[in-house]
């Protein structure tokens, strides 16, 4: 069915921009706008902190819509349209230049933003966040004539610009406030092979510390004193805190809000005529509302946000799922995590491949791997089917996973 509906999504990062792209795939009369904040064509985030770093890569190269951009699939694309306002009564969304624009559909995709550390005021010269395409130009001009960064943030982020800055052959500290690394997304054996190859990189990270305080100095350093009393001279400073999520604008509009939009199944706000995907998300998980933060869920869940702000009733079920690349090291995880699973099992591998199962109620619900891409895209779709699996063979290399795929 046709209609002349007029669909607008807010935020130009995958959720966003599969939102926009869902929305025309499932209503091809509507016309769907998409609003960006940002000066260019949605671009990918991930190879920001890692092959632009490196120099492999320019920032922005890649658009999250294809090489045709969102044109190409018929959505029209408001540049520096950072939005300031929903107004839910006139059904409409304004922008801080004074833009107006109607919509009988709406898609919030907002994202996260950086979460900032009291110790760096914002301003502090030679301090990087990493976001945006242009932090990323911003750092990588810097890390040139860098000879001792600082990264605050033992998580994925803060991890991936410290290997890389380590590849450039930068010194690196690392300070990570809790006893471990990774600690929100991996188990400690794995956290703790990629603490070993940090190590074998010369990476110094310093586990159960904190930032005290950091002065600039007159010769452009920055002078740091970690929660351990210690003294650090960086050149540069990397926050890699975590992000949260930005939901100003719906909690301004009077949507319900809890540590991110509340959205039911349908990614369906407290409003029927907005939706809500991605980062800034609170959805309901198999073990209560969640959030999640990574490229996957915002993609797919921004797709089911479009096709339904455009009629359909699609829910939206997907099997989060997350990967980060350090070194060699490609590290994956799929599933949901609970805290107490029945059994968590290891399948031997060679070299610096691993791979760690958790298993309830005789299905796999987690695995975790690096270096094992393959294995884990056949954990995913156990996980999707719930299909029952045999702990052993989980834990014996001979038995191929594919083989459990036909499991009854
Ligand atoms: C450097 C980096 C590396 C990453 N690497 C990986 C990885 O290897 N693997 C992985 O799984 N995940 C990775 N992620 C995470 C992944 O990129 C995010 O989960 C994903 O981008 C979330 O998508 P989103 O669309 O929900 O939000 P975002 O990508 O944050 O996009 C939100 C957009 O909304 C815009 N916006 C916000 N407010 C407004 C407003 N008022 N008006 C207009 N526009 C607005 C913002 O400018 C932004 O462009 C990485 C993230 C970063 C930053």
């Amino acid at each position: 069915m046709s209609t002349d509906r007029n669909i607008v999504v807010i935020g130009g990062g995958p959720a966003g921009v599969w939102a926009a792209i869902g929305a025309k795939q499932q209503d091809p009369a509507a016309a769907v706008v998409l609003l960006t904040e940002e000066h260019c064509e949605p671009y990918e985030k991930p190879p920001l902190s890692k092959a632009v770093l490196l120099g492999k890569r320019v920032p922005g190269d890649a658009l999250i819509a294809g090489p045709g951009g969102l044109a190409g699939h018929g959505v029209v694309l408001e540049l520096l349209a950072q939005c300031a306002a929903v107004d839910r009564s006139a059904r409409a969304v304004t922008t801080m230049d004074g833009r107006r624009f109607p919509y009988d559909a709406l898609v919030i995709a907002t994202g996260a933003t950086v979460r900032d550390v009291p110790q760096l005021p914002p301003g502090m010269p030679r301090v990087h966040y990493l976001r945006t395409e242009g932090q990323a130009r911003a750092l990588q001009a810097d890390l040139q004539a860098c000879r001792h960064l600082l990264v605050i943030g033992g998580g994925l982020i803060g991890l991936e610009v410290a290997a890389s800055a380590a590849e450039l052959g930068v010194k690196v500290t690392v300070l990570e406030m809790l006893p471990r690394i990774l600690a929100r997304v991996c188990d400690d054996e794995t956290a703790a092979a990629v603490f070993a190859e940090h190590q074998r990189h010369d990476v110094d990270i310093r586990v159960g510390t904190g930032l005290a305080d950091a002065a600039p100095q007159r010769d452009g350093r920055i002078a740091v004193t970690t929660t351990a009393g210690e003294g650090i001279a960086a050149d540069l400073i990397v926050v890699g805190t975590g992000a949260k999520p930005d939901d100003r604008l719906a909690a301004a509009a009077g949507l319900a809000v809890d540590d991110g939009i509340v959205a039911d199944e349908y990614c369906r706000t407290s409003d029927p005529a907005i939706f809500a995907a991605g980062d800034v998300v609170r959805f309901p998980g198999p073990h209560g509302p969640v959030r999640q933060e990574n490229w996957r869920h915002a993609q797919d869940q921004g797709s089911v946000a479009g096709h339904n702000a455009a009629g359909a009733a699609e829910t939206y079920a997907a099997v989060p799922s997350f990967w980060s690349e350090q070194y060699d090291l490609y590290i994956q995880g799929t599933g949901w995590r609970t805290s107490n699973p029945a059994a968590r099992v290891r399948r031997p591998l060679p070299g610096k491949s691993m791979l760690m199962f958790e298993i309830a109620e005789g299905r796999l619900v987690y695995a975790m791997g690096i270096n094992a891409q393959r294995d884990l895209a056949i954990a995913r779709r156990l996980i999707e089917r719930k299909t029952p699996v045999d702990i052993a063979a989980l834990a014996e290399p001979e038995q191929p996973l594919a083989a459990m795929l036909k499991a009854k």
